[in-house]
């Protein structure tokens, strides 16, 4: 855990003052770490019966990737409003500060799926909760959400009680 939490970087004011950015982009140049971290994410879902896994625009997708790859399952992107070009689902959701979209294609996930949702924070968790919404809406079940790191004091982990829920780090 130590080799992962070496590479993640705190960055002050960004993307607005006052915010503490949890900067992961150090760790994704660092192999060992890297699958360390990987590895640390899907340990709790190995013997899961998970069919696929959705990642969130856009970190969601290179963690997503790696974890699909290493659970042999394919990989769905829950993208930003105009991105996918097939039909889409979306969800609209509520942030601290204004609100967000997420989209899905109609045809990425059926009934029968058993989705992971991966990203790399989880923060208030209303991303993470809107995406378990939208994979809900076309039928599936959500098999637990996976993440890097999470900001404990953030609550995201309440949000999400009725979901499992792991995360490789917790700040406070
Ligand atoms: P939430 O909806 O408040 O839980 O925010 C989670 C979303 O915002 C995720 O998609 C994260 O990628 C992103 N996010 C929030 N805080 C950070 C951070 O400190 N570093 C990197 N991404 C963050």
């Amino acid at each position: 855990m130590k080799q992962i939490a070496a590479q993640i970087r705190d960055v002050s004011d960004f993307p607005k003052p006052g915010i503490v950015f949890k900067d992961i982009t150090p760790l994704l140049r660092d192999p060992a770490a890297m699958h360390q971290a990987i590895q640390s994410m899907i340990a709790p879902f190995q013997d899961h019966p998970i069919t696929v896994v959705a990642g969130i625009e856009a970190r969601g997708f290179v963690f997503g990737a790696l974890v699909a790859s290493q659970l042999r399952v394919g990989f769905v992107p829950l993208r930003k409003p105009g991105k996918l070009p097939y039909q889409t689902q979306q969800i609209d959701y509520d942030l601290e500060y204004g609100n967000a979209s997420l989209q899905i294609h109609r045809d990425a996930i059926t009934e029968k799926d058993r989705v992971l949702i991966v990203d790399d924070v989880l923060a208030t968790g209303g991303t993470a909760l809107a995406s378990c919404q939208l994979v809900e809406t076309l039928g599936a079940e959500v098999a637990g959400c996976s993440f890097l790191l999470e900001i404990s004091a953030l609550q995201g982990r309440q949000k999400l009680a009725a979901y499992t829920l792991h995360s490789v780090l917790q700040y406070s």
